[in-house]
């Protein structure tokens, strides 16, 4: 996979993530690939759908698993805007991804070296290659308009308060 071909994909992602936003969910938006064909799509959906499961990484799994009718989805690279969490972590290595490539670490719940290292652990017999930090700007831009202006949403003078103003624990929720 070219570099051209990973950002392209990682504008893909940050396509879905912007679809989260639109619908009040934290954004974060993934894409599996397989043979430069997007195989599923995901944007983070926990709120909406009632399920704490439905992360980015794991919709686009389960779409994936639909279209190729296989819960191995071998060969393919998922492309995600955020540093996956442990639950994502875990279902990437359940799929048997061949790769992943993140764009924002995420330093209060990553799993691929940030608070855990699963995704590249070598205690583990199924090994995906990881890459970071791709179009990390952007990635973590759109994450933090949405959090300053739901912080917005909340103050009704309109003041927005920053980060450490606030115990934020929940934008965890998105990871
Ligand atoms: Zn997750």
């Amino acid at each position: 996979m070219t570099l051209e071909a990973d950002v392209k994909w990682m504008r893909h992602a940050l396509s879905l993530a912007e679809r989260a936003a639109t619908e009040g969910e934290v954004p974060v938006g993934a894409v599996l690939v397989k043979d430069g064909q997007a195989i599923g799509e995901g944007w983070n959906q926990p709120i909406t759908g009632h399920d704490p499961t439905a992360h980015a990484e794991v919709m686009a799994l389960r779409a994936a698993g639909q279209q190729l009718e296989n819960y191995r989805l071998l060969d393919t690279t998922l492309y995600v805007t955020l540093e996956p969490c442990a639950m994502c972590a875990g279902a990437i290595i359940h799929a048997r991804v061949s790769r992943v490539v993140y764009g924002a670490a995420d330093p209060k719940g990553g799993a691929a070296g940030s608070v855990f290292d699963i995704l590249c652990s070598d205690r583990l017999n199924h090994r995906v290659a990881c890459e970071g930090g791709l179009l990390a700007e952007p990635c973590s831009a759109m994450l933090s308009s949405f959090f300053a202006a739901r912080r917005k949403a909340q103050r009704p003078d309109g003041v927005v308060l920053t980060a450490a103003d606030e115990n934020l624990a929940d934008e965890n929720q998105g990871c």
